[in-house]
């Protein structure tokens, strides 16, 4: 990190991702065969508590092999929540199919389960349940509503590494789950993304599907058309060092928001996302809600920038951008839009200092001082 400049996201790379990185380099296996990708699929997959995980190149990627796997194509219908990234959304329109958006919880900000029920349609074949900012969704009701009405469920968990709900971690709930490793997220392998499944023949159809439909037992037949979505070694490599300090990670989280929430307790005018009792949030993100209407959300980043603080704007509800208007039927959606509005992701990432925290929460407390007085 530089002097006087806080990153809203940034890597810890300290523990074995230079020596296995190197070792690739020594070894010369710096393409998409070799033994750190075999290594990290199968860490991964214990760290999920899962029977396989398929690495691919980024998390979005990974969304697509996994809708690919659950049959999705043209015609079809798959509940996304309004307040997630594009990628999400972008993933189901790869298939041919139509996302339609569902609203969030007003304390978890997750995918409301009461609003995902109404926007059922004879055409829905399944649920993506986004993990969002690191706090679960609520996988009972929806697991519940998926079972009656024969949907199944994915679990977007690019943002929630190690993230449990009712003590079963994100990943091993639904019928398929997506991570993403982007330099910004939990742990990272620069670009690249993993599925993780307990399902043996839909394992087996996206392992295919990753390198062009090759058939496992016949090299170079391509029964099905597929992609090239495979991860290289060199990332794989970085990901399992970056496993290998995974719980390290999640416990720095869990400190840094400890500091914000002691730091921020008692600030008039800001709300924060709960978490659950039955879940373990794993803090992505740590963010604030804007509660009144000054000072606004461009006001507060602009003042903390200038105090060399990064911040993020929430993502703009999806159902409201150009590739996603047509979804006209669409029912009001008005707490992702609330939150759409009014949300700022603050610095959260493993190298926060106590020090870094205070600066941050005191910068943001003189945004609402300046705003009274004048
Ligand atoms: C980051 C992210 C993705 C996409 O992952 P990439 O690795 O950037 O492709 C998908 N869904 C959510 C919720 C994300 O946060």
């Amino acid at each position: 990190m530089s002097e006087g400049f806080i990153p809203v996201a940034a890597p810890v790379l300290d523990g074995n991702e230079r020596a296995y990185v190197m070792d690739c380099l020594e070894s010369s296996w710096i393409s998409s065969t070799g033994t750190y990708i075999e290594r990290f699929e199968r860490a991964f997959a214990e760290f999920c508590g899962v029977r396989h995980a398929v690495s691919c190149s980024n998390g979005t990627t990974a969304l697509h092999l996994a809708l690919l796997a659950m049959g999705v194509g043209p015609g079809d219908e798959v509940l996304v929540p309004s307040l997630t990234f594009v990628a999400t959304a972008n993933a189901v329109s790869y298939c041919g199919a139509s996302p339609v958006f569902v609203d969030s919880e007003p304390d978890t900000w997750t995918m409301d389960p009461a609003s995902l029920e109404e926007r059922i349609t004879d055409r829905t074949k399944g649920i993506i349940a986004v993990h969002l900012f690191g706090h679960p969704a609520d996988m009972r009701t929806i697991c519940a509503i998926a079972r009656r009405r024969g949907l199944f469920v994915l679990e977007d968990a690019a943002q929630a590494h190690g993230a449990e709900c009712e003590g079963r971690r994100a990943g091993s709930i639904g019928d398929v789950a997506t991570f993403s490793f982007y330099g910004n997220k939990i742990i990272t392998t620069g670009e690249g993304g993993m599925v993780v499944t307990s399902d043996d023949d839909m394992a087996r159809r996206m392992r295919q599907l990753r390198s062009q439909g090759m058939d496992p037992e016949r090299r170079y037949w391509f029964p099905v058309i597929g992609y090239n979505y495979r991860m290289t070694n060199v990332a794989a490599a970085l990901g399992l060092a970056q496993l290998e300090r995974v719980e390290w990670q999640l416990e720095r989280r869990r400190q840094i928001v400890s500091w914000y929430r002691q730091e921020l307790g008692d600030a008039v005018g800001l709300s924060f996302q709960a978490e659950k009792a039955w879940a373990r949030h794993v803090w992505w993100m740590f963010s604030v809600v804007l509660d009144g209407d000054e000072p606004t959300v461009e006001e507060v980043m602009a003042h903390l920038r200038g105090r060399g603080i990064e911040t993020r704007p929430f993502v703009h509800p999806l159902h409201r951008l150009p590739p996603y208007l047509r979804d006209r039927d669409c029912v009001e959606l008005p707490v992702a839009e609330h939150l759409g509005r009014r949300g700022i992701n603050l610095p959260t990432w493993a190298g926060l200092t106590r020090e870094h925290v205070r600066y941050v929460c005191d910068s943001l407390q003189e945004c609402y001082a300046t705003s009274r007085v004048s």
